[in-house]
């Protein structure tokens, strides 16, 4: 027979285990949880191009004696949507093989500030086009430790999206120094900005702004997780600050 305090200490022991399970099970859950969600995210993010294609396509059978040249813009409309659905499909590849530990980084070293200035020379025509002033100010010589593709990657995003949320006759400035043992990239634009609440929350996958709005903007929403990804995986750090309608700085720092 068991006595009271027997009872207790079973009780005690069940309710002890039932709750250290439940706390070791838990990060495992939220991870469970948050890949549902990129799915269903990912799926309903697929679904409204699909349509656009479909609803594109179904015009043109319906007008098979027109000529092609005819139909072009229902055509053109398709493709559009094709090259947003196939950008969108690599951003999530990208993603889910870095959740899966699958993305590797070919580290070496390399001139970074010779990278940068790759990355802001292929900007230039389209700076041009939208009547944005391009600066850059490297100063920095020396080499950097990293994956010199993922780096231009993660350029590229930044620079993208300050060029696409800065209306013509505004400027996007990149500049490159040398902190001792850490490289600071910094890219800054005097575009439309971001408000405070949302500054925490543009790191997240899907996040966009201003739906309304960015509907206008071509993008995934994923650039900026991407980003995010490939500076922790450098071990390094990102900020943001941010005033509506004055401009945006994001400040990246890499430990050489
Ligand atoms: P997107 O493909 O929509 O640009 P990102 O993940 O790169 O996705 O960025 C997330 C959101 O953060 C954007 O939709 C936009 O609302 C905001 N954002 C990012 N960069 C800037 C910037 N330089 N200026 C203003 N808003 C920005």
């Amino acid at each position: 027979t068991l006595s009271v305090g027997g009872l207790v200490c079973l009780g005690l022991s069940y309710y002890g285990s039932r709750f250290m399970a439940d706390r070791a099970m838990a990060p495992i859950k939220s991870s469970w949880q948050r890949q549902q969600d990129f799915v269903a995210d990912a799926s309903h993010e697929l679904r409204t191009p699909l349509t656009v294609v479909q609803v594109n396509l179904e015009l043109v059978k319906g007008n098979s004696d027109e000529t092609v040249a005819s139909q072009s813009k229902w055509l053109d409309n398709s493709l559009l949507e094709m090259k947003r659905m196939s950008k969108l499909v690599d951003d999530l590849l990208f993603l889910a093989r870095a959740d899966s530990q699958q993305q590797t980084l070919e580290m070496k070293q390399f001139p970074l500030n010779t990278a940068l200035r790759e990355v802001i020379e292929s900007f230039k025509p389209l700076a041009e086009t939208h009547e944005i002033l391009l600066e850059c100010s490297l100063n920095s010589e020396g080499m950097y430790y990293g994956d010199e593709n993922r780096i231009k990657q993660l350029m590229v995003i930044l620079l993208d999206n300050a060029l696409k949320y800065t209306p013509s006759g505004g400027q996007v400035s990149l500049s490159l120094q040398n902190w001792g043992t850490l490289a600071e990239i910094t890219v800054s634009d005097t575009g439309e900005g971001i408000d405070q609440e949302h500054l925490a929350k543009i790191f997240e996958r899907f996040y966009r702004v201003d739906q309304a709005r960015s509907q206008q903007t071509e993008g995934t929403g994923l650039g900026l997780a991407i980003a995010d990804w490939i500076i922790r995986s450098h071990h390094g750090r990102i900020k943001v600050s941010s005033s509506p309608g004055k401009g945006t700085t994001f400040v990246v720092s890499l430990p050489k």
